[in-house]
């Protein structure tokens, strides 16, 4: 999609520092961190938010946590824990109108969120 953000990642139009990539997903550090490890999981199709999820694309959710499990093993946050988020739309705080999955974790997550 054009002037996407994340598509340009994935896309390898703008350089990211890419952790993980396979046909469907590419993983790679938030460029504004809120725990010792906070990476960003993106599915390369342009789905705009979670809102978007629908019966042609859903295999793409379990995807990905499959792959933030890999992840979490990788970055040593299995054992302790960690927090996916995936905001949806304003209120929800999204950002970027590109699904993806936040992985935060290497500190203590309190609750409810701000
Ligand atoms: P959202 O607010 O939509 O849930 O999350 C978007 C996230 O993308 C934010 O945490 C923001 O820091 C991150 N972000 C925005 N632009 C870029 C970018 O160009 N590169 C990287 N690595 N992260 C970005």
């Amino acid at each position: 999609m054009k002037d996407c953000i994340f598509c340009k990642i994935a896309n390898k139009e703008i350089k990211s520092d890419i952790v993980y990539e396979d046909k469907y997903v590419v993983a790679f550090p938030d460029i504004n961190p809120q725990a010792p490890v906070h990476l960003l999981i993106v599915p390369k199709e342009h789905i705009e938010s979670p809102y978007d999820i629908n019966e042609r694309n859903k295999d793409i959710v379990g995807h990905v946590y499959i792959i933030i499990k890999k992840l979490a093993q990788r970055y040593g946050i299995d054992k302790k824990g960690y927090r996916i988020v995936s905001n949806c739309g304003d209120d929800g705080g999204q950002t970027v109108m590109h699904l993806h999955f936040h992985l935060l974790g290497g500190r203590f997550m309190t609750w409810p969120p701000g």
